[in-house]
């Protein structure tokens, strides 16, 4: 017999992601509301480029209410590589969730851009206030005027129709469920996969770029736990920015020492300075966040970084890489 259907159906677009997974686990580890029904959709389910499957599966599953985490995503290196195909594919998948969860009734929709769409020359810290403030670096242009105009939606949305679409704006996230791909995943996963095989060869660990960039990491359970208060609690249409403190901030010669501590590498450091540094520094301040949860705690960015590289270990065979 079918379960009975809970009140709420919170549908997760890019379910099977790095993002998704970690509010699938919280979800999973105690989370989950008695009236809440939770759907993790994977392209496998819908390719959300497509504005009839999209619909589809906004028909099949009725959400109330969407975490939209859904999009072509990548490292620096892959977005040099493919502006033009970031652009189009997100732009395509934003307008068919929003406009799904508008035609469908959805009460509340979550989506996600991140800081480094914000503006390239700019003040420190960035705030949410500063979205649209200039252009954005040269190297994700495609990117960030995708997710930009996920904002411009969620105003429209809401001034013509009322709607509660809003947008989260997290820092570099990592995690379990990663794109480990050194070629087109993020700088800690690309680390953490050539200190393994660095191990494994017995060869010199070479980070790109200068290692002088600064970065604030997110490690995607703190981020989950975040976008659950967002959803159930955040009630604004303004985006907010889900950060570790500007005090947080490292460089990412110290997030490979990190990822070299973590994984008991002994091997020579060597930076590649031929490869992009990319944009230097989007130092976000966590201001709102800390005036809504004062209280929240980050886990600390060695421990992070640490289950992080186990889970990578342990997982080897079938990590995304
Ligand atoms: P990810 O691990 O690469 O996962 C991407 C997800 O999107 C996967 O579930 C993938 O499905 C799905 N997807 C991609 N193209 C799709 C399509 N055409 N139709 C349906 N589903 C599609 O990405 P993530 O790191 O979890 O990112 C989640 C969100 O956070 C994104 O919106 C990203 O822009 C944002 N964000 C990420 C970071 C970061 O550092 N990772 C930082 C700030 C913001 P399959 O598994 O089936 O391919
Ligand atoms: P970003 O934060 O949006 O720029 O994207 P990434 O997560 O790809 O981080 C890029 C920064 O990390 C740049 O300063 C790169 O030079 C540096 N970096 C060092 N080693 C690597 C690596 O193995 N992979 C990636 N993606 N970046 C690296």
């Amino acid at each position: 017999m079918a379960e009975p259907r809970g009140q709420k159906c919170i549908l997760v677009t890019g379910g099977s992601g790095l993002v998704g997974k970690a509010i699938e686990k919280v979800v999973d580890d105690g989370e989950r509301r008695p009236d809440e029904e939770w759907i993790f959709a994977s392209s496998k389910d819908a390719d959300l480029t497509d504005a009839a499957a999209t619909r589809a599966l906004f028909e099949k599953h009725r959400p109330t209410h969407v975490i939209h985490l859904a999009a072509m995503v990548g490292g620096l290196f892959r977005n040099i590589k493919y502006n033009l195909d970031f652009w189009r594919r997100n732009m395509h998948i934003n307008d068919n969730v929003l406009h799904s969860a508008y035609d469908s009734g959805v009460q509340k929709v979550v989506s996600c851009l991140s800081t480094c769409i914000f503006p390239d020359k700019t003040t420190y810290p960035i705030d949410e206030t500063m979205i649209h403030s200039g252009p954005p670096h040269n190297s994700n242009f495609g990117y960030s005027y995708a997710k930009r105009m996920i904002d411009v939606q969620n105003r429209g949305y809401f001034e013509q129709h009322g709607c509660r679409f809003t947008a989260v704006i997290p820092t570099n996230v990592f995690g379990p469920h990663d794109n480990y791909s050194i070629e087109d995943g993020h700088v800690l996963p690309g680390l953490i996969h050539k200190v393994y095989l660095a191990k494994r060869n017995g060869t010199a660990l070479t980070v790109w770029g200068t290692g002088k960039p600064r970065r604030q990491f997110i490690y995607s359970l703190d981020l989950a736990r975040l976008f659950l208060w967002v959803l159930r609690e955040y009630d604004e249409v303004e985006p907010i920015i889900l950060s570790v403190g500007e005090d947080d901030e490292v460089s990412i010669r110290e997030a490979a020492e990190c990822v070299v501590r973590s994984m008991d590498f002994k091997g020579e450091l060597l930076f590649d300075t031929t490869k992009s540094d990319g944009q230097f520094k989007k130092t976000a301040s966590n201001s709102k966040l800390k005036r809504y949860l004062p209280d929240f705690q980050f886990t600390p960015f060695e421990q992070a970084v640490k289950e992080t590289c186990n889970w990578f270990c342990s997982n080897y065979a079938i990590a995304r890489k």
